[in-house]
């Protein structure tokens, strides 16, 4: 037999959330309309606000088209360190920013910058699916923290103070500490005081903080959202977000990361990952324009975002209510971004798991969803909620439908 050409690592890149797509794609083509609420794209239901398309024509019309500044056009870069001072009084530098092709190319850079073979990093399960795929592409180790269910999906912070001390202790060297907020898949907006205390236990132990504010701007009423870097001030940190979510353009493909700090941990960071934005050349350079117009254009973006953010929340509020009926799910009110992630149980149903629940909700009822285990929680599946208000209910409908007729 001949020996694979793969590389070892390369067995790990794996993506849970289009796992189903083939399959669905098959539906689609023998004429069956399939729902997809497997994917965290928004614009696949909202339309990119206009002024944001016109902004993006018109930087093609203006000849943006050649490869620009590696780490990014230095109108975006200060258009971000203007969100990130007026939104949460934090000041920048301009070498403080990378502009990356999406959060995705940023976390591959990250990982590429900080894991050598061994090296682990510490994420928080229910985690977002990139986040064990990239540490594991370097040969790293991911170390599990853990949201609690039981606890509005809150960081439970003594598992989280334990597994860093004994790491510490241990033989694999901690390079970073990784949370989202709010959470993919979970929905959760962690509270002020929970980050204070994770920024406390990062400072303590050494380890350098990154926070993942994709969703920062997706927030419901009632919650309220901190950035990290409010809080983290003299603790080495680094902060991920982009335009993919609270500007609607995930085709886009604009990210960034930003490494406030001036110690010698983030000079280093923050000075490797421009090597990497060069290496790659540039990132889409009319869509750093179009972003650029979009962030600095904050009343039409307070107009369109406030659009897209209630009409999650009516979505997310009626689904909700349905969900309650299905005596075979349990549900935790999500308070931002746009996840349900009920809870199987999976004694009262005849499958086997949450892969096999998934799977037979796509080929009978035509509702594409995500198991839980391919975000670390088995017995979960997760639901995108962005279809419009009566889609969606007629597909939690179906769902409760579907529950009914499985159940033992
Ligand atoms: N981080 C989280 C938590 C996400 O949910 C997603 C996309 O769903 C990403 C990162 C990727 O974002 P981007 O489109 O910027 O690559």
């Amino acid at each position: 037999m001949t020996a694979s050409v793969l590389s070892n690592p390369s067995k790990y890149v794996y993506s849970a959330i289009r796992e189903e797509d083939d399959f669905a794609e098959g539906l689609r083509r023998q004429g069956k309309q399939v729902i997809k609420l497997s994917s965290g794209d928004p614009a696949l239901y909202y339309p990119t606000p206009k002024y944001i398309i016109d902004a993006y024509v018109d930087a093609l019309v203006n000849g943006r088209t050649s490869y620009s500044r590696s780490q990014g056009v230095l109108e975006l870069v200060n258009a971000v360190i203007e969100r990130y001072r007026s939104r949460y009084g934090i000041s920048m530098k301009e070498q403080d920013v990378v502009v990356t092709s999406g959060v995705a190319e940023a976390l591959t850079f990250l990982n590429s910058a900080l894991i050598n073979a061994g090296d682990a990093a510490v994420i928080l399960k229910p985690y977002y699916t990139q986040y064990p795929v990239a540490i594991k592409m370097f040969g790293g180790k991911f170390v599990l923290g853990e949201y609690d269910e039981s606890n509005d999906w809150g960081i439970e912070l003594d598992v989280l103070a334990k597994q860093l001390r004994k790491r510490r202790a241990g033989s694999k060297r901690i390079k970073y500490l990784l949370i989202t907020n709010p959470n993919n898949p979970t929905g959760t907006v962690l509270p002020r005081r929970t980050l204070e205390e994770v920024v406390e236990l990062a400072n303590e132990n050494h380890i350098l903080l990154a926070s993942d504010e994709i969703y920062d701007e997706i927030v419901f009423g009632g919650a309220s959202f901190t950035s990290v870097g409010e809080l983290a001030k003299g603790v080495p940190h680094l902060i991920l977000n982009g335009a993919s979510k609270a500007f609607d353009a995930t085709g886009f493909r604009i990210g960034y990361v930003l490494v406030p700090g001036d110690d010698r941990i983030s000079e280093e960071l923050k000075h490797k990952l421009a090597d990497y934005c060069r290496v790659r050349l540039s990132a889409n350079t009319p869509a750093q324009y179009a972003i650029a117009t979009a962030m600095n254009n904050r009343t039409e973006h307070q107009r369109t975002v406030g659009q897209l953010v209630n009409a999650i929340e009516g979505i997310v509020g009626s689904a909700m209510k349905l969900l309650e009926e299905n005596r075979c799910l349990s549900t935790v009110r999500p308070r931002g971004a746009f996840y349900i992630f009920p809870r199987i149980d999976m004694g009262s149903l005849e499958f086997k798991d949450d892969k096999e629940f998934v799977h037979a909700l796509l080929k009978e009822e035509l509702i594409q969803t995500t198991r839980g285990s391919g975000f670390g929680a088995p017995n979960h599946f997760r639901i995108v909620a962005l279809a419009p208000r009566n889609v969606m209910s007629g597909c939690i409908e179906k769902i409760n439908g579907f529950c009914r007729k499985h159940s033992k």
